[in-house]
Formats: structure tokens, C-alpha cells, sequence
């Protein structure tokens, strides 16, 4: 296949698969050196309060204490957004500009042991962590000033994290980002034109096309997506058509925490263990009853390089590996 533009069925926009360099998949898949594994004594994780973080908001198992618990959803210690006092910031203008008060809630889940990362935990815990940010977003959405709510892990220093023992967060905000919003008029354009999800479109094609299916179980699938940005993006998606994260009944969640799990396994053995950031994609909390079309998801980024000035000029990415080829390595 030569070069290809590639349209986002959702977003519109468009990408490069760029397959003049046949040997570039494997020249990535051994891009990273060996992870530096931080030291469990001096880890601020181990004993999060002990290390001046808030107390938790709560912990799994519930009702565990200080010894015993698993997870703890917890504030973090250094929020960029101040906590809300159950009132929304007003807007003002300044010169032409606009802005108001960050408010907003930024929490952590942090799970117990320092040398498992989201594929090493038992299923059980794996589910909690996600059944745990469940639990806190529904806790969030009534504040009424709240708008979005994004989570996501990453995981290593060039992906963003500060601290070694693995963790998890979630930032609540009061604006739906512009990108969110593409998304979502995306997949309702798409909706008003063929009555159809567009991403359930996408499941079923994926799993009677196969060649890029990396994994699935009744409840989720994990595919490269066709128009992927980056090189080795992988999403995960349940197969039932839920809109919103925070009310995906236990086994759907399950499922696609399992499906996670096999992904991250996979990035990890057959990418040379590379930092990543996984993210969940889902409707914005106001006007429920207006995002029944949209398909709520888990994207996985490989972190290979910065964005270069092509893509920050233009928004377009260029990606060097085939999805297929993608997929047909992350299968291994
Ligand atoms: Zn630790
Ligand atoms: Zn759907
Ligand atoms: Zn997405």
C-alpha cells in the first residue's frame, strides 16, 4: 500500500499512514531503553497520608483501614484547580479576553502495590480502579458547575507522571474541551445520517474485518483504530453501546477492564515497555438526554515522540506504522 490520507469517521479530521519505510514498525517497537524502576523506600505512595496527601475519599476494600486497603481515591496534593464551594465561577472579560476561576476537582486512585501496574493487578482490582473513578463521578456530576470529567493513566516520565508507584486520575471541569466537543458532533452527525452509533458501526466492522482486532471477550474489543494518529494506538471499547462511563453496569465494566488489561499486556511485552498514557473518552455530564449517540471508550498512546511542527501546525498527524501492522505485532 502507498501512503494514505485517512479520515477520523468521527472527528472529521484527517490523518498520513505513511508505509514508505517498511521496516519502521519494528525500528519502534525497540525505541525504548530499559524503565527505571524507582525504589518502594522513599515512595510517596506507600503511605500516601503519611507523605502529606489528603485523606482518602474512600478506599477498596470498603471500610478497609490504614493497613488493608487495596485502593484509595484520594484529592491530589497538588491540584491546579481549586476545589468548588458548590457555586460556579462567574466569567469576566478582560480586554478581549475571557476567562474564570479554574474550579474544578482533581483526584488520584492510587492502587496498593508499588511494582504492579494496571495489567498486573488481580481482575478484581483492575475493575476497581475503574469502578472507583464510577463511584467519584457520580459523586462530582452534582455539583452542577462541573461540565466534564476526564480520566486517564499516564504512565512513565515522558508520559507525564511524576511519581514511579502506579496511579490513576481524574480532572473535573467546568468547560467541555474543544476537542470533546468535535467528537461529540461528530458521532451526532453521524447518528442523524445513518440512525445509527458510529462507533458501533466501527465494532462490527473491526470484528468481521478482523485484521485489526487485538482482542475480545463478550463485554469489550480492542482493535488499532483505521485512522489511528499515532503509531501502535489502541482503543478499547465495550460492545454494548453505553454513552456515559459512570453508568455502565458492573459486568460491562469488567469486561472492558479485563480487555484493558490484555492490551496493556500487550503494548508492554511486544513495544519493549514503553511509557503510555490511556485516557477514557466519554458524554459530558449537562444535557444526558442530548449524548445518547455517543459511545463512551479507553484510548491507549504509546508515548514515541514529541509532536513535531507539521503536526502543530496543522493538527495533522503523520503515522509511520500501518495500523494493520500495528495490530499484527500487538497480537503476538
Ligand atoms: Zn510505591
Ligand atoms: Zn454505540
Ligand atoms: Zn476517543
Amino acid at each position: 500500500m502507498s501512503s494514505e490520507l485517512r479520515q477520523d469517521l468521527v472527528s472529521g479530521d484527517w490523518i498520513i499512514v505513511s508505509t514508505n519505510r517498511k521496516d519502521r514498525p519494528r525500528q519502534f517497537a525497540k525505541i525504548f531503553k530499559k524503565r527505571k524502576v524507582s525504589a518502594k523506600s522513599g515512595c510517596p505512595f506507600e503511605d500516601p497520608q503519611k507523605n502529606g496527601n489528603p485523606e482518602p475519599i474512600f478506599v477498596y476494600p470498603k471500610g478497609a483501614g490504614k493497613n488493608d486497603w487495596k485502593i484509595q481515591i484520594l484529592g491530589n496534593k497538588y491540584p491546579a484547580l481549586s476545589r468548588p464551594v458548590n457555586t460556579c465561577a462567574p466569567v469576566f472579560k478582560n480586554g478581549p479576553y475571557t476567562t474564570t476561576e479554574a474550579l474544578g476537582y482533581q483526584d488520584l486512585a492510587i492502587t496498593r502495590d508499588h511494582h504492579k501496574n494496571f495489567s498486573d493487578l488481580p481482575l478484581i482490582e483492575a475493575t476497581q480502579v475503574l469502578k472507583g473513578f464510577q463511584e467519584r463521578y457520580n459523586m462530582i456530576l452534582k455539583d452542577s458547575c462541573i461540565s466534564y470529567i476526564s480520566i486517564f493513566q499516564n504512565w512513565g516520565p515522558t508520559a507525564g507522571a511524576s511519581v514511579y508507584h502506579p496511579h490513576y486520575q481524574s480532572i473535573a471541569i467546568p468547560v467541555v474541551p474543544l476537542h470533546i466537543k468535535i467528537s461529540i458532533n461528530g458521532s451526532d452527525r453521524f447518528y442523524k445520517e445513518h440512525k445509527k452509533c458510529v462507533y458501533c458501526v466501527m465494532i462490527e466492522h473491526e470484528i468481521k474485518n478482523k485484521r485489526r482486532i487485538i482482542y475480545e471477550n463478550e463485554e469489550a474489543v480492542v482493535f488499532t483504530p483505521f485512522f489511528s494518529e499515532s503509531p501502535f494506538e489502541v482503543r478499547v471499547l465495550p460492545k454494548k453501546h453505553f454513552s456515559y462511563f459512570e453508568d455502565t453496569p458492573e459486568k460491562a465494566l469488567k469486561g472492558t477492564a479485563a480487555a484493558l488489561q490484555y492490551a496493556l499486556k500487550k503494548v508492554t511485552k511486544n513495544l519493549n515497555d514503553p511509557d503510555y498514557n490511556f485516557f477514557i473518552h466519554t458524554a459530558p455530564i449537562k444535557n444526558k438526554e442530548k449524548h445518547t449517540h455517543y459511545h463512551w471508550h479507553i484510548e491507549i498512546r504509546p508515548k514515541f515522540f514529541n509532536i513535531a511542527g507539521f503536526e502543530l501546525g496543522t493538527n495533522l498527524e503523520i503515522n509511520e506504522v500501518d495500523p494493520d501492522k500495528a495490530a499484527k505485532i500487538l497480537r503476538k
